[in-house]
């Protein structure tokens, strides 16, 4: 298979073709530096899809969920991308086209495309090639594109915060009862859906996570966070101490009970994303999170050409200052000061 320059593949990614598609992806999750034209030009054409986040423990049904969600949403005439994070993967660049077995009954349609990403990749790389990941599947004309993450650390929650919708999965039987809570993502949640209502404990569930909801505990939780981490939302990725993220003070998540089992609440869970982003559009705050994205991506961008730089030069210029804050004749403040003036980051350094 020989190389097809980025840029021939950019109008064949257009028009939608699935290879053109698969090829500009794994570019964009490797961070190839011959595609960085072409995904500044995906980044330009994107901003029309509705991106939704996924996230919920392992093992509360997210999968499961995803799938049928999807077929409800090609019921509703729209072409949807799904970025599955896998965290387990040893592997990127997902390979395999279309490529698991629960969305085999999906695998001919054309009006759905299925990613799989690997977590593990290099520090503040991941968000980066996520989310060009995203504006490749948006600038291709895909109306919807989920993102679907294991909520279990702060890269996930990021991630699902990179969406305009963040459905919350819980489950029950899985030991603690709103798993999200320990999770640290309740607070994320546009909408909540309760998984595998199927079950008899799902009543518990879905009353524990009303309850407090009602009580207000997701406001107490932004206010603890905003008090440990300070106000700075960017650099500290707690959702909650982000005064820009939920500017609606009557903002309420509606609980959805789903099961995949018996397809119960998957019509309901995907009108109230469609709500949701309908409320966003209303109350203008679909350009507040524009812009907090904007702000995210300015920042992780930075923080990769940084991360890039220093390990061209770790080992060169920069060794002496490494050798300096080991032996501490130069505090970390003062080296990173040094380190910023050293690779002068102005250009494409
Ligand atoms: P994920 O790890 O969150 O993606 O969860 P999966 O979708 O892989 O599901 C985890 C387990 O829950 C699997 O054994 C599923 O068969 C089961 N499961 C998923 N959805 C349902 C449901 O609606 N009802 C019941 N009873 N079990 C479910």
């Amino acid at each position: 298979m020989s190389y097809i320059p980025s840029a021939e593949l950019a109008p064949r990614v257009l028009q939608g073709d699935r290879r053109a598609i698969a090829r500009l992806l794994t570019r964009a999750e490797s961070g190839v530096a011959e595609a960085r034209a072409t995904l500044d030009a995906m980044f330009a054409l994107a901003g029309r899809a509705h991106v939704v986040g996924i996230t919920g423990v392992p093992g509360s049904g997210k999968s499961t969920l995803v799938a049928k969600l999807v077929t409800e949403v090609r019921k509703s005439g729209r072409t949807v991308a799904i970025v599955a994070i896998d965290p387990s993967s040893p592997f990127s660049g997902g390979a395999i086209l279309g490529d698991r077995i629960r969305m085999g009954e999906l695998a001919g349609d054309s009006g759905v495309f299925m990613r799989s990403m690997a977590t593990r990749g290099a520090l503040g790389g991941l968000a980066k090639g996520t989310l060009e990941v995203v504006d490749v599947l948006d600038a291709a004309g895909f109306d919807m594109i989920i993102i679907e993450t294991v909520g279990v650390g702060q890269d996930e929650v990021d991630i699902a915060r990179a969406a305009h919708t963040t459905v919350v999965v819980s489950a029950p039987g899985l030991g603690d009862d709103i798993q999200a809570i320990k999770a640290g993502i309740l607070e994320i949640a546009d909408v909540h859906a309760v998984s595998k209502c199927d079950r008899a404990d799902a009543n518990k569930t879905i009353a524990d996570l009303k309850t407090m909801l009602a009580l207000g505990l997701t406001h107490l939780d932004r206010e603890q966070w905003s008090r440990r981490t300070g106000p700075d939302p960017v650099v500290h990725g707690k959702a909650g101490a982000d005064p820009a993220y939920r500017v609606d003070p009557d903002f309420r998540p509606d609980v959805i009970a789903t099961s995949s089992v018996r397809d119960q609440g998957v019509t309901e869970l995907l009108s109230a994303i469609d709500r949701h982003r309908e409320r966003l559009e209303r109350t203008g705050e679909i350009e507040k999170r524009r812009a907090s994205i904007a702000e995210r991506r300015l920042l992780a961008a930075g923080e990769g050409i940084l991360h890039d730089a220093f390990a061209r030069h770790r080992t060169g210029r920069l060794s002496s200052l490494l050798e300096q804050l080991r032996a501490r004749t130069l505090s970390p403040h003062a080296a990173a000061q040094r380190l910023l003036r050293e690779l002068n980051l102005g250009g494409d350094a």
